[in-house]
């Protein structure tokens, strides 16, 4: 199966001023190993895409099937053991917790998981994002770059099978970004891993295999390593 399957995905947000259609049926295959950079006016659906195929949402209507396992299956103890186990998140926002050291945070979600997290492989990861001497700083002493980078090390140590970034490179100068970028770049190249990432940011875009367009709640069209492809 893709690593990750949206079926016919609709989401209505409704209140007292009425409903709005914010996914209006998106069907999409994340092939596994593949960077896709989800793009699209303000406003489009990009992050309730993202948010529906986290699982930190759920769609109106169609299915969200992550390796063959469809996500509406489950209930709230099994989702969010299979987010912590196959899904990795990085946001804007970096969500670091300030009183745990840079070691800690990045331990964390395999503390959450039940794991003993071994303390070489909470190295690795910190080696892999450049902050191997920093293990021991507090999120505050560290520049906004460097807590992405901390915020992908956390991401990275449980292996995910998918990654979701949100912006993530909304903050960060452009040196910065490109780091952030050849990281997920990597965690694709390397490990075969996932990677869907909203962002308006065509430089961010251009580390992607593959670009898909959203315009008012549905797909566009895709265009795939500048080759334009099924344009709808
Ligand atoms: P994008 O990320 O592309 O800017 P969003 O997914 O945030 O788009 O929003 C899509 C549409 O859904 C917009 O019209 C937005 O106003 C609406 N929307 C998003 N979240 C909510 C919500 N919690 N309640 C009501 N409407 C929402
Ligand atoms: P525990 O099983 O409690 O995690 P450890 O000996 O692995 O025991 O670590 C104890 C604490 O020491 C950790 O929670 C962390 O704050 C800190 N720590 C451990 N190893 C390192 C390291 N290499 N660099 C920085 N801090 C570390």
């Amino acid at each position: 199966p893709p690593a990750l399957l949206l079926d016919g995905i609709t989401k209505t947000y409704k209140s007292k001023a009425g409903a709005v259609d914010a996914l209006r049926g998106v069907t999409y295959h994340f092939q596994r190993g593949s960077y896709t950079a989800v793009m699209g006016p303000s406003g489009s659906g990009k992050s309730t895409l993202l948010q529906c195929a986290a699982g930190l949402d759920k769609p109106s209507t169609g299915a969200v099937v992550l390796n063959g396992i469809p996500l509406h299956g489950l209930n709230e103890v099994a989702l969010t053991k299979l987010r912590r186990e196959q899904m990795g998140f990085v946001f804007q926002a970096y969500n670091l917790l300030p009183s745990l050291t840079v070691y800690d945070n990045v331990a964390l979600p395999l503390r959450l998981t039940g794991k003993r997290p071994r303390r070489t492989d909470v190295h690795d990861v910190l080696r892999q994002v450049g902050l191997e001497d920093k293990a021991k700083r507090r999120p505050a002493e560290l520049s906004g770059g460097q807590q992405q980078r901390v915020a992908i090390a956390r991401a990275l140590i449980t292996q995910p099978a998918v990654f979701f970034a949100d912006e993530p490179t909304g903050a960060l100068d452009s040196t910065t970004s490109r780091q952030v970028l050849e990281l997920l770049r990597t965690a694709t190249d390397r490990s075969g891993q996932t990677v869907v990432m909203v962002t308006h940011d065509p430089v961010a875009a251009a580390y992607a295999d593959r670009v898909l367009f959203l315009s008012d709640g549905v797909v566009a069209g895709s265009l795939d390593r500048g080759t334009p492809q099924q344009i709808a």
